[in-house]
């Protein structure tokens, strides 16, 4: 393959054009670079951290760490590595996911290929020469044949636009953006803006340094304890020893951990063995009590079933049964939003120093110097402010790029009425360019890492098959995309996950078109579509030569 060349300031020629350019030193790009460099790809990868991880480089809020498991939460592509590595906890926190990425880069000798501190602004397709040229915040233009998209699906956060947020005087923290030096609350008057998984992660522990916590609650949602536990030697031992047919399983599964909903629905079992089921599940902690019948997600009448048992559990933990009241969602159907994993979230408004202000009846009408004014005309007092505000998710990062494909064509063009791809991976008019684990693909209703390495895959397969057919560039027909779009809305429609206002359909955002962005079948279903086409030959796309 192509000699990989460096550039450096002093240079005057142009570089020989690499293989690959991967954008983002997420897991994603992590693999999408060891993978891609295995295969003899000359590959660099530009982050625009000052280090790699990714979301676990950059959310370093008190609370942090992964909702899958972290044995499951990790690379399966070296057993070496996984037999290798000793997780602490059932859930990782962020240091040491943080610090496992780390090790990942380091044992695969792959940070002489990233380069640092430098976002991609501009990806642009050269018809005569069917490169892309590549050109980033610094001032480097690179050409590459190939692009691979490793920018995550939560990577772009949403900072709200209330009115004199800007006035703010004290810390405004927004969980994806956290400091690296740790941030202490310890006497101070906080306020946290958000009910979603950050937030939920986050309160409970700043709640017990903070002298009063403020809780601003637009909608509550549900969360499942983690249960999460320190692993003992035994369960490392017999984890290990498990690790081939535990990834075999997540492969199949649909969510990408080993297991597997009950084999009846949720109403065509007995109310005994039904509330037996639901507390297994529960047991097993956070988001997996979405996934105990085959039905949750299809029938109104069976997610019943599960909101109720959920609502049960949650009012038991909350003293006031006044406040339990506005911690329980009534709004969506449960797990049509990600349900979120927490420890000790309900029970920390029991705590004196913990208030739950109810947005729903008096918003946020501004913020200013010393707090935030709600619409009962109360000024809250704060030191700090934290925004668990989320994202702009699965699209926004890939929108900042300005991509410009064949025919001066534009991905923020193609996409302005939600995205168009051929399974998740492949966008027509933009050649060589596979975007990861985005919309049209399970995305985050996955375990993302193993997610992400089913994608590198198969992109570094379709590679070497485009260079043993001699071809120089492969794209979607216009037909397979249409085909795919259909395809998952479809799924969308016949599921009840569209029916919450989640960011799944993009309506946190304001002025965003809604569509239910993931594709829904679950990871494995997924895996065989797309393990297919590769078999069959790649139909829907068109393999070109020079
Ligand atoms: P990311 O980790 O988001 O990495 C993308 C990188 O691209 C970022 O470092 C970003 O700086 C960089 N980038 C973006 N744009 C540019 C640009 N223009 N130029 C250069 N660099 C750029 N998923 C799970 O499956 N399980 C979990 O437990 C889980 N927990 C999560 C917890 C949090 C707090 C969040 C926010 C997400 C969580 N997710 C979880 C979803 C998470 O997005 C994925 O698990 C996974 O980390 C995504 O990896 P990635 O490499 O695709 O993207
Ligand atoms: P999120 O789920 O989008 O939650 C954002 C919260 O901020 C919501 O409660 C939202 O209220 C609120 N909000 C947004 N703008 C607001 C405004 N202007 N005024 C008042 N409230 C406002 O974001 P997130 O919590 O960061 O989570 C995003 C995803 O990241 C998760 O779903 C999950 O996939 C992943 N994640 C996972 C973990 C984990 O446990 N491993 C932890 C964190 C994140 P509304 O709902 O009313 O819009």
């Amino acid at each position: 393959m192509t000699e990989r060349t460096e550039t450096s300031p002093q240079r005057t020629d142009v570089p020989a054009p690499l293989d690959a350019v991967v954008v983002g030193a997420g897991f994603a790009g992590i693999y999408s670079l060891y993978r891609l460099r295995k295969d003899g790809l000359s590959v660099r990868v530009f982050e625009a951290a000052e280090g790699v991880g990714g979301v676990w480089y950059w959310n370093r809020y008190p609370g942090a760490r992964c909702d899958v498991e972290s044995v499951d939460y990790s690379f399966s592509f070296d057993d070496d590595l996984q037999q290798e590595w000793n997780w602490r906890e059932k859930y990782a926190t962020q240091p040491e996911i943080l610090e496992y990425m780390e090790h990942v880069v380091e044992r695969f000798d792959l940070a002489r290929d990233i380069t640092l501190n430098t976002r991609v602004t501009d990806i642009l397709f050269d018809e005569d020469s069917l490169l892309w040229t590549v050109t980033t915040d610094t001032g480097e233009a690179v050409r590459a044949r190939f692009v691979v998209l490793g920018l995550g699906p939560l990577s772009n956060s949403n900072i709200p636009n209330i009115p004199g947020i800007g006035d703010f005087a004290g810390p405004l923290l927004h969980t994806g953006q956290w400091p690296h030096e740790p941030v202490d609350f310890t006497g101070q008057r906080v306020g946290v803006i958000g009910t979603g998984s950050s937030g939920i992660q986050s309160i409970p522990e700043i709640a017990k340094q903070a002298r009063q916590l403020t809780v601003f609650q637009r909608s509550p949602n549900f969360s499942v304890p983690a249960g999460n536990r320190d692993l003992t030697d035994d369960d490392r031992a017999e984890q290990k020893a498990g690790y081939a047919e535990r990834r075999r399983l997540s492969f199949l599964s649909g969510g990408g951990s080993p297991h597997q909903p009950h084999p009846h629905g949720a109403l065509e079992v007995s109310d005994d063995e039904r509330r037996a089921v639901y507390e297994e599940w529960w047991q097993k902690g956070g988001v997996l009590f979405s996934k105990a019948f085959p039905d949750q997600f299809t029938s109104v009448e069976a997610n019943d079933t599960a909101r109720e048992f959920w609502v049960q559990k949650v009012r038991a933990k909350i003293d006031d049964p006044a406040i339990a009241e506005q911690l329980i969602p009534t709004d969506h159907p449960i797990g049509t939003k990600r349900i979120c994993t927490d420890s000790g979230y309900f029970e920390t408004y029991n705590r004196e120093n913990v208030e739950l202000v109810n947005l729903r009846k008096a918003p946020i009408e501004r913020i200013d110097a010393t707090g935030v004014v709600t619409a009962d005309g109360r000024h809250h007092d704060l030191d700090a402010l934290v925004l668990a505000t989320g994202y702009d998710a699965m699209t926004g990062s890939v929108k900042k790029i300005n991509i410009v494909g064949r025919g001066g064509r534009t991905l923020n063009d193609e996409w302005a009425a939600g995205a168009r791809t051929y399974l998740g991976l492949g966008l027509e008019g933009f050649p060589n360019l596979f975007n990861l684990t985005g919309p049209g693909s399970p995305s985050v209703l996955a375990n993302m890492v193993l997610h992400s390495e089913l994608h590198v895959d198969w992109v570094a397969d379709a590679i070497a098959e485009l260079q043993a057919r001699g071809a120089s560039v492969m794209e979607p027909t216009n037909a397979a995309v249409e085909g795919w779009v259909e395809e998952c809305r479809t799924r969308a429609e016949s599921s009840l996950m569209s029916m919450a206002d989640s960011w799944y359909v993009g309506a946190n955002i304001a002025g965003r078109p809604r569509v239910f962005m993931p594709f829904l079948g679950g990871l494995g279903a997924y895996g065989e579509i797309i393990g297919k086409v590769a078999a069959d030959g790649y139909p829907g796309f068109e393999f070109t030569a020079s």
